[in-house]
């Protein structure tokens, strides 16, 4: 600790030359490291070894199923253009309460099911249709020891760039010999050009046609109409809202369960707190709130484990009552065998 001049006091300062401040640091500063000088801890020592993130994965157990949680990337979102039903005063005000900012690091999360006969992926990231954002799902996948050859089925919670954007490359079925499920809605709704002028954007239109079409010419895929068992232990549940056919997946083994919630919600600093906020991304404001009022109704009343795909990564958790919105309560970490 340094003294400042002006705090020492000496009894015979009165009568003795005031000493410097040098003459009264008596003893060596206990702790060396408050000691040093300003300028040395201002400038960092040396550039940090340049080593880029690892990809994102993290495995548990839901019953027999082993599941793995895959990052396919984060990106910026600026909530103001896309958030319709709150202020950009409140939508600050919720941010702040939720130690979180504009624009928000959006997660974009994928999933393996794994049941030892099948290995189910749920949902697969934007590909290359972000650009520099996203795309890292087939970087997870490796990380997680699995090949695309070796997935047998990919379930897609709707058809949007970020979920069903990894399904295709150039054309090409990056899972060659998957068979893919989605719900007879989502189909109807995104690869009929006639629906250009009922909400569809061309956009998207054009992805579903470079992603989706390429299983459906190879005779892959397979559309599902209302609550299916689509495979073993595995529901689609319709949830239509944020697209016609939007669905959750659950999955069920031995008295466990887990629901993978896809686009039910996007940011949980405000929907959690505020569910009647929507996004431009929903296809049909109205069905989206209503429809998030219900599961999250559900899921806090339950106690369920649910995987949200924007939630920060693994996205697992649990919803609260709390005033009269929700909290977030995520899963506990497990690291062992
Ligand atoms: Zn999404």
């Amino acid at each position: 600790m340094i003294l400042a001049a002006g705090s020492v006091s000496h009894p015979a300062a009165t009568s003795e030359p005031r000493p410097s401040v040098a003459t009264v640091q008596v003893s060596p500063p206990p702790d060396t490291h408050s000691a040093k000088p300003l300028s040395s801890i201002a400038q960092p020592p040396v550039a940090p070894t340049p080593k880029p993130q690892l990809p994102g994965v993290y495995r548990f157990d839901v019953g027999a199923f082993r599941i793995t949680a895959l990052s396919d990337g984060t990106l910026p979102l600026d909530l103001h253009p896309l958030l319709r039903g709150a202020t950009a005063g409140q939508i600050e005000a919720l941010l702040h309460a939720g130690f979180a900012r504009n624009p928000i690091e959006t997660s974009i999360n994928a999933y393996v099911v794994d049941s030892g006969s099948r290995v189910v992926l749920i949902d697969t990231g934007a590909g290359e249709l972000f650009g520099s954002l996203g795309g890292k799902l087939p970087e997870s996948l490796a990380a997680a020891g699995y090949r695309p050859e070796q997935i047998s089925d990919v379930l897609i919670t709707h058809i949007h760039t970020d979920h069903s954007g990894g399904l295709a490359r150039a054309g090409r079925r990056v899972f060659p010999n998957a068979t893919v499920h989605v719900a007879q809605a989502d189909v109807d709704f995104f690869l009929d050009r006639g629906n250009l002028g009922r909400g569809l954007e061309p956009r998207h239109l054009a992805e579903a046609l470079a992603t989706i079409e390429p299983y459906r010419r190879a005779g892959k895929l397979k559309a599902f109409t209302g609550e299916t068992v689509v495979l073993p232990g595995i529901t689609a549940i319709p949830t239509p809202g944020h697209t016609p056919g939007h669905s959750f997946y659950r999955v069920e083994s031995a008295n466990e369960r887990i629901e993978f919630w896809g686009d039910i919600l996007h940011v949980g600093a405000i929907q959690l707190p505020r569910p009647d906020v929507t996004i431009t991304f929903d296809v049909d404001q109205p069905a989206a709130k209503a429809q998030r009022a219900r599961q999250f109704a559900a899921a806090a009343g339950g106690r369920r484990l649910v995987a949200a795909a924007h939630l920060p990564f693994p996205g697992l958790g649990y919803l609260r009552r709390e005033g009269d919105g929700y909290a977030w309560v995520s899963a506990e970490y497990r690291n062992r065998e």
